[in-house]
């Protein structure tokens, strides 16, 4: 890799001074440093946030919990709370990589982690996310890629988090310059459905400070297939969370992931009802097999989001 400075923040607005044109945020390193090395990207500074002490913190004193950006996936998937009140939040977590992986990789990575797709990966190539001309993967090796998509790239997002963040309808907390904003997961990703060049809608210098949960969603469960048992990112992902008081069920979403450049929200009007049951579950997941737009390679993603749909809607339902 080409050589860069090294700094460490010891505040988040120490990190927000020290950030320049082209520098970036480390956290794990997982997907930066991966980046560095193919030379896709080549920063003059690298900005080090892991001595950031507010940035380490989960807080779960008031009914929206608030975990820190640093905070690792491994913290999130171990942590006792989290299991009992927001389960689909840990089982997300536990999906990530590998046990090493979890160790290091950070809930701002892992929502800030680009595109996965290998044209994008290879060095020597320079497709339309890099600023080239062309999508290679829409005529070409797509079996990874997107079934929606509002722009010629196909490459989907591939957080875990993302998708349960985004049915637990979670804010995400954004420095950019001296001003904070919480956006919803759907904000911060909205970016990458029509644009390109963005992998979610964050600015060069945007600093995520963490994540606030609220937690009266009393059911949330997270499902995905991948190829491999381990190490390994998921072919579709689903997310599923709503509450539950007696026989009434309230504000019920379900996201899919690693099918398009945001997570991707499945509407139903049975969630607005709130009567869902097992017999309906199979006409939300029918409804999305019209909607999709597959490529050469990738059809069959369709049936498996269908059946995670219909898995995830009944584990949280039974
Ligand atoms: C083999 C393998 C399997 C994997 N499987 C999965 C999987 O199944 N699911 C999944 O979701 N992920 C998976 N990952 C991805 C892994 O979780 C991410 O690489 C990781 O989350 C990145 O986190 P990090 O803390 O290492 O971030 P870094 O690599 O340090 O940063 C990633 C990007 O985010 C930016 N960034 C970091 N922190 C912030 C911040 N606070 N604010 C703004 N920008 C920031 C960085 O500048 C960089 O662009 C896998 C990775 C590997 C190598
Ligand atoms: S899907 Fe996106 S990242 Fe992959 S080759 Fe096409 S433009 Fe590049």
């Amino acid at each position: 890799m080409n050589n860069f400075e090294y700094a460490r923040a010891r505040s988040v607005d120490e990190a927000i001074k020290l950030s320049v044109p082209d520098s970036r945020f480390l956290a794990g390193g997982i997907d930066l440093f991966g980046e560095m090395k193919e030379y896709i990207v080549s920063p003059s500074r690298v900005i080090d946030l892991k001595l950031i002490p507010e940035l380490d913190r989960i807080d779960t004193s008031t009914a929206t919990w608030k975990l820190g950006a640093s905070v690792t996936m491994a913290e999130i998937a171990k942590n006792r709370q989290i299991i009992a009140t927001l389960p689909g939040l840990a089982e997300a977590a536990l999906e990530v990589g590998s046990p090493q992986i979890r160790n290091v990789a950070t809930i701002g990575g892992n929502l800030a982690q680009h595109s996965r797709c290998w044209y994008y990966r290879h060095r020597d190539l320079r497709c339309l996310k890099r600023g080239g001309a062309t999508c290679y993967a829409r005529e070409g090796e797509n079996k990874y890629h997107s079934l929606f998509s509002g722009n010629p790239c196909v490459s989907p997002a591939v957080s875990n988090l993302a998708v349960i963040l985004a049915a637990l309808d979670a804010r995400v907390k954004v420095r950019r310059g001296d001003k904070d904003s919480n956006l919803t997961v759907e904000e911060l990703y909205s970016d990458a459905w029509n644009n390109p060049l963005a992998h979610n809608s964050l600015l060069q210098g945007d600093l995520i400070i963490g994540i606030e949960i609220p937690t009266q969603k009393n059911r949330s469960t997270y499902l995905q297939v991948s190829e491999k048992g381990d190490f390994d990112w998921a072919l579709v992902s689903c997310a599923a969370a709503g509450r539950k008081t007696g026989e009434k069920w309230e504000g019920i979403s379900v996201f899919l992931g690693a099918v398009a450049p945001i997570p991707y929200r499945v509407e139903s009007p049975l969630f607005e009802s709130g009567e869902i049951s097992n017999e309906s579950v199979e006409s939300v997941a029918e409804s999305i097999a019209s909607k999709a737009t597959p490529l050469a390679h990738n059809g069959y993603k369709i049936p498996i989001a269908q059946a995670l749909i219909r898995r995830a809607l009944t584990r949280m339902i039974s």
